[in-house]
């Protein structure tokens, strides 16, 4: 599937309706630049899945975790911009959250990339101008 969103709220609405076609267990893996959407887009997954507005950047974290209160799904949304080696990536706990079943969001998948299972869902944001964005989702026939 490819679109052009005109707004953040745009990218929003489009990732709601993504979010809400999620299951445990996928793994969303972003490429796209600096300021290219992928919070955005997380924001409207997490609300979407039922989580509400409640996605921050996880820039300094490296890792954000959303559980939703029923206990029903977590969202673990990932930046994996300083993410050199396995080393790191088992220091995190990516594997630990990759086999319990939560959802994955993950920023700068390409850090990552041989870690990445074949079931993975690969969003590609690229900024057109200030406020359109092409967004192309591949790896999944529920996203066609
Ligand atoms: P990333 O996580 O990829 O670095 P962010 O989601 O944090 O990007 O930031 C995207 C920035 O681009 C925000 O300031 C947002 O308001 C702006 N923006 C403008 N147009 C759009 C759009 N169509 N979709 C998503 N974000 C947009
Ligand atoms: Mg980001």
């Amino acid at each position: 599937m490819k679109a052009v969103t005109n707004s953040p709220e745009e990218t929003i609405e489009l990732a709601k309706k993504i979010g809400r076609k999620l299951k445990n267990g996928d793994i969303i893996a972003y490429t796209g630049d600096l300021g290219a959407g992928k919070t955005t887009f997380t924001r409207g997954l997490a609300i979407g899945i039922g989580l509400g507005d409640i996605v921050t950047s996880p820039t300094f974290s490296l890792v954000n975790e959303y559980r939703a209160n029923d206990c029903s799904s977590t969202l673990c949304h990932f930046d994996m911009y300083r993410i050199a080696d396995s080393d790191e990536l088992e220091a995190i706990g990516f594997f630990d959250y990759l086999s319990e079943d939560n959802i994955l969001a993950v920023e700068w998948s390409e850090n990552i990339s041989d870690v990445l299972p074949e079931s993975t869902v690969y969003i590609k944001i690229m900024r057109i101008d200030d406020n359109k964005r092409e967004i192309e989702i591949n790896g999944d026939e529920r996203f066609v």
